[in-house]
């Protein structure tokens, strides 16, 4: 869009050279990906040089070679590895190599075609993500190095997995740092409004290039399944709930009843649908701010046998920190307030600056606010489509727990 892709040639000679500052190398051989400006030897290499989405060659100090890189020259973080073989310079033929070694991955956990396919650094590509929804993909680009790839993206798509559609969903806030614009387009095939998602014997409506992130959230596809055994029979309010992932699937679980409250009349309106078409009549919906929905719940005395709050980010940036975590704290108390005697709350946070211990932490203090006693049942994470970069901390971001909640 805005930025000419550069060169994408596959010899290295031709690239120009990122040089570190001295011990600046070492975060970088230790794994990480991420190069931060005030690491870069400005006096050698100024990064005025690059132009943005750029390709080079980041050496060390000393002269090392420590891995090829896309450069953003304006962005804090100035450039991300693309890869550190000497021979395999960023281009068409490394990008189908990573989508290759991301799909072996995912083709040994998921029977079907359905998952994240891409989950940006942690498979080797950063700034890039790749949903798969059977043959068609849905990509989100975050950086300015990745935006520049594109063309040699879809190529590589094209010739991996050879789908019937692939549309760019790229609309999500954090372009704004990559000082990158907000769009959707369709990238190859048709224009699809929506397709079928199938989850938890639950075929869930959801909608290509108009919903949230991707469309669907695959992280959560573990605890949704884990959710199934505590809802026979179970009143079950899903707050935050989007389609319905939690909410449909503990319906056709044998719950007694669901209530699911979310702010987007489209969301419900795909929800109502997808519980239609799947003969769950025991699902109701109301659009609602989550806080001034469940304050009515509590005033209207409405009790519930399992709660699953699973809202978006309350923290994105560390200066949301204070905020985030009061909104956590309250969303949670109220979620309590509404929990029968003996009752189950699925807590989440997708917030990478709230921790784990953090939302233990929250959980904990929510309890003894509304004066009950929690015991955290399971704890899950993202799903293994979504896999951790052991050096990045920021590839590890979901939390979702599962909490008794008794009278204390
Ligand atoms: N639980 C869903 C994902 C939730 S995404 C799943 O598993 O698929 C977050 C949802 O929260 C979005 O659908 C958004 O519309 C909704 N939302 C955001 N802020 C809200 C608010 N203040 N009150 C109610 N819903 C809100």
């Amino acid at each position: 869009m805005s930025t000419p892709p550069p060169a994408l040639s596959n010899s290295s000679d031709d690239l120009p050279e990122l040089r570190l500052k001295p011990r600046e190398d070492r975060r970088i051989a230790g794994g990480h990906l991420w190069i931060f400006s005030n690491e870069v030897d400005t006096v050698r290499t100024p990064l005025t040089a690059f132009a943005t989405g750029a390709h080079c060659r980041v050496v060390a100090s000393n002269d090392r070679f420590l891995g090829y890189a896309y450069v953003n020259p304006h962005a804090l973080i100035c450039a991300r590895i693309l890869g550190r073989d000497p021979e395999f310079a960023p281009g068409k033929s490394l990008l189908v190599h990573r989508l290759q070694v991301a799909l072996a991955l995912r083709e040994k956990l998921y029977s079907q075609p359905f998952y994240r396919l891409v989950y940006g650094e942690s498979d080797g590509l950063p700034g890039l993500v790749l949903d798969r929804f059977g043959d068609i993909v849905v990509g989100q680009i975050g950086t300015a190095g990745m935006e520049a790839m594109k063309p040699a993206i879809v190529e590589a798509v094209v010739k991996v997995l050879g789908p019937k559609a692939l549309i760019w969903k790229n609309d999500s806030g954090a372009r704004e740092l990559e000082a990158l614009p907000s769009y959707v387009e369709t990238a190859i095939g048709p224009d699809i409004e929506e397709t079928v998602v199938e989850e938890n014997g639950v075929r869930f409506f959801v909608p290509m290039g108009r919903g949230q992130k991707t469309g669907w959230f695959y992280d959560q596809a573990y605890n949704r399944r884990s959710l199934l055994k505590y809802v026979k029979g179970a009143r079950v309010l899903d707050v935050f709930s989007y389609l319905g992932a939690w909410g449909l699937a503990a319906a056709a679980a044998g719950a007694s009843e669901v209530l699911s409250v979310d702010s987007s009349a489209p969301a419900l309106e795909l929800l109502q649908r997808s519980a239609a078409a799947n003969g769950l009549h025991n699902v109701h919906t109301e659009r609602a701010d989550a806080f001034d929905a469940l304050a009515a719940l509590r005033a209207a005395g409405e009790k519930f046998d399992v709660v699953i709050i699973d809202p978006p980010a309350f923290i994105k940036r560390r200066k949301d920190i204070p905020k985030g975590q009061a909104a956590y704290r309250k969303l949670n108390q109220q979620a309590m307030q509404v929990l029968g005697r003996d009752g189950f709350l699925v807590s989440c946070s997708c917030s990478h600056h709230l921790g784990l211990d953090d939302l233990m932490v929250t959980i904990q203090q929510a309890a003894r606010h509304v004066d009950r006693f929690a015991q955290v049942v399971e704890v899950g994470g993202h799903a293994p489509d979504h896999p951790i970069h052991p050096a990045i901390a920021e590839t590890r971001y979901l939390k979702s727990l599962f909490c008794r909640v008794v009278q204390d």
